[in-house]
């Protein structure tokens, strides 16, 4: 059986007053979609007996898998157990697995267990337990007339647990569905109109179980093609080959034929390449090299950075000339130039890139706008100088100013023979 809808029903007054963030919807759908299952519908509603009903009738109406998240606890406003023993019917049994479990959880933390905690180990004798290794409250899976609704915790998780443990390879056995296939291509430097322009002929071509889409983000679009079918193998290829022809029209802004982050993208080119990279950070404060280090390994070619965020450190740390700063500015080109100069040296590395900027919100009467940013990376036979002005939000500035700076890193190195 292929083409299964499913929606999910997320349950929580903190979901519509914008307090919790439903994270759990967006993983849910991501497992869905890699198991070929179409989610057609993400509902929210409050801790209210009948919007949840509701919820439930109307999604039944569609979707042959419902998912809930949410309102298993044990206190007054978690409802959603007793709703569906009332929908479902059935009567409370008490479940000598998750009765032992509990206890046992209440034990290893020394706390008092209360009537309400063992509350939790009952279910309605009409659903399947599925069992939380990581929380008291166990999920449910009831089933009538061909459809399933599950009911999970709402701590996320909790629910990734059982999602991973007992959901999902109940789905996958219950489901044959058809095989989804993701490419991805990362691209840099170019807008999204300047690539659809470029690959026009190609996107035309796609036939109708393929499609295109443009994710942009700082700097950069990710190229997603996905194809949906029933043999795995020829999709792959004939998806293969689209992004082949993709990246070949493409060839001068791709810089990964695979979903990586930009850090992982520069892992592995300073290593095939064999050189080493330093940071001045001022305005970034160090959160290049945060996000340099988050692949594991990156010590091999990242050695390391100095946040230089005030004048004496970029004058005593990376000799960075008082006239310089005095004529130019702190934020400017020539001391982004003696910046990358002086960490390249002080730090003994292959390259150096600086950063040196002007987030906000408060201006600086006579010096740049909010928002400029000078950067430079220094080699040994290079020195490449940029300035950026963006024109969000410091935070927002701040990581426009990093992924900026990586693309600079990356033009240095893809450079390199
Ligand atoms: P508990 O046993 O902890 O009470 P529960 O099933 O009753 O679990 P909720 O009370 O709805 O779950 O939520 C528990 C926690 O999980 C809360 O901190 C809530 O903010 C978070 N949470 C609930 N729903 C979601 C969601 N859809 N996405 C992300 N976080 C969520
Ligand atoms: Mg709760």
């Amino acid at each position: 059986m292929s083409n299964i809808a499913a929606s999910i029903i997320t349950i929580g007054d903190e979901l519509l007053i914008g307090q919790t963030i439903d994270t759990n919807s967006a993983w849910i759908a991501k497992q869905l979609n890699q198991q070929g299952i179409d989610l057609r519908r993400r509902v929210a509603v409050g801790d209210e007996w009948q919007p949840i009903i509701n919820a439930l009738d109307d999604e039944l109406k569609e979707a042959q898998l419902v998912i809930i998240t949410g309102g298993l606890g044990p206190t007054a406003d978690d409802i959603t157990k007793p709703l569906l023993l009332h929908y479902f019917g059935g009567a409370m049994r008490t479940d000598a697995r998750v009765l032992e479990h509990v206890k046992g959880i209440f034990a290893k933390r020394n706390r008092p267990m209360l009537e309400r905690n063992l509350k939790q180990a009952e279910v309605p004798d009409t659903c399947t337990v599925l069992f939380n290794r990581l929380g008291t409250a166990p999920g449910m899976w009831f089933e009538r007339e061909g459809k399933i609704v599950i009911s999970l915790p709402g701590v996320p998780f909790e629910m990734v647990a059982i999602m991973e443990d007992e959901v999902l390879p109940r789905l996958l056995d219950r489901f044959e569905s058809d095989a989804i296939i993701h490419h991805t291509i990362v691209t840099v430097g170019e807008g999204e109109s300047f690539i659809a322009e470029k690959i026009q002929s190609i996107e035309e071509s796609l036939p109708s179980h393929i499609k295109l889409a443009y994710l942009p983000g700082a700097g950069m679009v990710k190229l997603r093609l996905t194809g949906k079918g029933s043999d795995e193998a020829a999709l792959n290829e004939l998806i293969v080959g689209y992004k082949n022809k993709i990246a070949e029209m493409l060839k001068d802004i791709v810089i990964a034929m695979s979903d990586m982050p930009l850090e992982r993208v520069l892992f592995e080119q300073f290593m095939l390449k064999g050189k080493s990279l330093g940071l001045a950070e001022s305005c970034t404060g160090g959160y290049i090299a945060h996000h340099l280090t988050q692949v594991p390994g990156s010590s091999a070619y990242f050695k390391g950075g100095i946040v230089c965020y005030q004048t004496s450190i970029k004058e005593n740390v990376l000799g960075v000339s008082t006239d310089t700063i005095m004529m130019s500015g702190e934020v400017s080109e020539a001391t982004a130039i003696e910046l990358a100069k002086g960490a390249m040296k002080v730090l003994d590395v292959d390259c150096a890139l600086s950063v040196t900027g002007l987030l906000g919100p408060a201006t600086d009467e006579d010096k740049e706008p909010v928002g400029t940013v000078w950067m430079a990376t220094a080699s040994m036979d290079k020195v490449v100088s940029r300035k950026f002005v963006f024109h969000y939000d410091r935070i927002r500035n701040k990581e426009m100013a990093v992924s900026m700076g990586m693309l600079m890193i990356y033009k240095y190195i893809s450079d390199v023979n």
